[in-house]
């Protein structure tokens, strides 16, 4: 293999090719650290002829290749496997922001770009990405597309999927396709851009990609609600939609467990309410007339819910520190989870209109299986994506708990299942859920996968060991 990374160094910079341990190990442990991977070396292109030039030598190397954006997945898809064989091809290095187009309300961009470098171009030309979620300080534009993220914008401007045009893809052949249109509309054949989004890096590597600007709001107004129950929350949701229609763009159920868990470990973040309720929404308007018009809109809601006893309080923020405060319950309920030990979590979604039944017939089950296991329920309530994350019952080790992982998966995705859903709604499968996913998905829906796979990458070369069940 010397004679492979010698050709690598050639064609991209000895000092992009990294092979030494401590240099490479940042690349091979997953987010959540739950995996430390091997890998040949870290190749760090900076061009898209690059990455071409390089994916031609792995395939004459027949080098397995692993490509990684800001690696905050948490489907552990974007670190190799324990080998030693496989190249990460981290795109970390092709990070320019390629043209901005006003008119067309499109920016160009390398796939290496940070999300928030690419939201905050959009600010400087008065234009919105609306792609918004936690990672996005070191998460990729590329890896948001190869993993068709979602986050806390999709109510109103949907997934990644959505909000991009055109893609410049580099396949598996190491050839260079690009599709770098910004055309809204474009019956050309099959939809290739739609095929690569969502691939988690197994059909080829996106190096570009052409995405949709929308106006800035005028106005974001934040609040949060307190209900009784899931069902209230929906019929909060049908309301809030129904009044406030395209203006509503943030709908986030919170269950009481998740803002004592909030409280508990954060003491300053505390409900801005004099008692406790078992459910929370946080709701956000974005309104392209004013302050004022936002307001209005949220004071008669909040009016015709309570009287209506959809919700039994609310609060509208004032100010930014207030609805910054709103959204840190929100932000800091997985680091509050994580301060109170380890957790299993579940990223699904059902049809919106079968959440509460979801909610109250999983509980149900769970505390039957694992008696006084603790719910911590929240997410984006208004795509149907809950985080259905569960803590151990007090008294029960981690080690203990995790080592049921897999008993306490089979009741919570059964009965995604059950009520029609994902058991992934934005994260993807990764290696994590690859072989999960048998379970779910029907043979024909399967084999249609890996011929898909088969025909675009007939070496299994891109990711090998990811999203396909083995
Ligand atoms: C704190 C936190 C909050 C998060 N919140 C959300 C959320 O609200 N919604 C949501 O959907 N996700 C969320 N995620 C997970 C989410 O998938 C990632 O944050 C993000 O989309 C991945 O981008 P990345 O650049 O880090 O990709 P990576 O983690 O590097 O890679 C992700 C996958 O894409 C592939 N890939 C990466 N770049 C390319 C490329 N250029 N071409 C082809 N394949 C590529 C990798 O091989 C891997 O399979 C969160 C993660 C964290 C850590």
């Amino acid at each position: 293999m010397n004679n492979f990374l010698d050709l690598c160094r050639e064609t991209i910079g000895a000092s992009h090719v990294i092979t030494d341990a401590a240099d490479m190990a940042g690349y091979l442990t997953d987010w959540r650290r739950r995996f430390t991977g091997r890998a040949l070396a870290v190749l760090r292109p900076g061009s898209t002829e690059e990455v071409a030039a390089l994916v031609r030598l792995c395939r004459q190397f027949g080098v397995p290749m692993v490509p990684q954006g800001g690696n905050t997945g948490l489907v552990l898809g974007s670190v190799p496997d324990d080998t030693g064989n496989e190249v990460v091809l981290s795109l970390g290095r092709m990070n320019r922001i390629r043209a901005v187009d006003t008119v067309n309300n499109t920016m160009t961009v390398d796939a290496g770009c940070v999300l928030a470098t690419i939201q905050n171009t959009a600010a400087e030309a008065e234009r919105l990405f609306p792609l918004s979620l936690a990672a996005e300080g070191s998460c990729t534009i590329g890896g948001n597309l190869a993993s068709n993220a979602g986050g806390t914008g999709v109510l109103r401007y949907g997934n990644a999927r959505e909000l991009c045009l055109g893609l410049e893809v580099v396949t598996a052949q190491g050839e260079i396709w690009d599709g770098l249109r910004g055309l809204r509309k474009d019956n050309t054949g099959y939809d290739l851009r739609d095929l690569y989004i969502g691939s988690e890096g197994t059909l080829g590597i996106i190096t570009g990609a052409v995405l949709k600007l929308f106006p800035q709001p005028k106005a974001k107004v934040t609040a949060l609600a307190a209900m009784s129950s899931p069902d209230d929350a929906l019929a909060l949701l049908t309301l809030a939609q129904d009044r406030c229609g395209a203006t509503l763009t943030g709908f986030e159920l919170m269950s009481r467990f998740c803002l004592e868990l909030v409280a508990k470990h954060y003491p300053q973040m505390q409900p801005p309410f004099p008692q406790p309720y078992a459910q929370y929404v946080l709701l956000e308007l974005s309104d392209s007339e004013s302050e004022e018009h936002a307001m209005s809109l949220f004071e008669s809601l909040i009016t015709e819910a309570l009287e209506t006893n959809r919700i039994q309080d609310a609060v509208v923020a004032g100010s930014l520190a207030q609805s910054r405060a709103l959204w840190d319950l929100r932000e800091h309920i997985p680091l509050a989870q994580a301060n109170e030990g380890k957790n299993i979590k579940h990223d699904v979604s059902v049809p919106i209109s079968r959440i509460g039944d979801f909610i109250r017939e999983t509980d149900a089950l769970l505390q039957q299986a694992f008696p006084g296991i603790r719910m911590v329920t929240f997410g984006h309530l208004g795509d149907g994506n809950l985080h259905y994350n569960v803590s151990p019952p007090l008294g029960v080790s981690d080690v203990e708990f995790i080592g049921r992982q897999h008993e306490v998966n089979q009741v919570v995705h059964d009965s995604v299942h059950r009520h029609l859903g994902s058991i992934s709604a934005e994260h993807g499968l990764g290696a994590l859920k690859r072989d999960e996913i048998r379970q779910y998905k029907s043979d024909v829906e399967l084999v249609l996968m890996a011929t898909i796979k088969r025909a675009l990458d007939p070496d299994n070369l891109m990711n090998p060991g990811k999203v396909l069940p083995a």
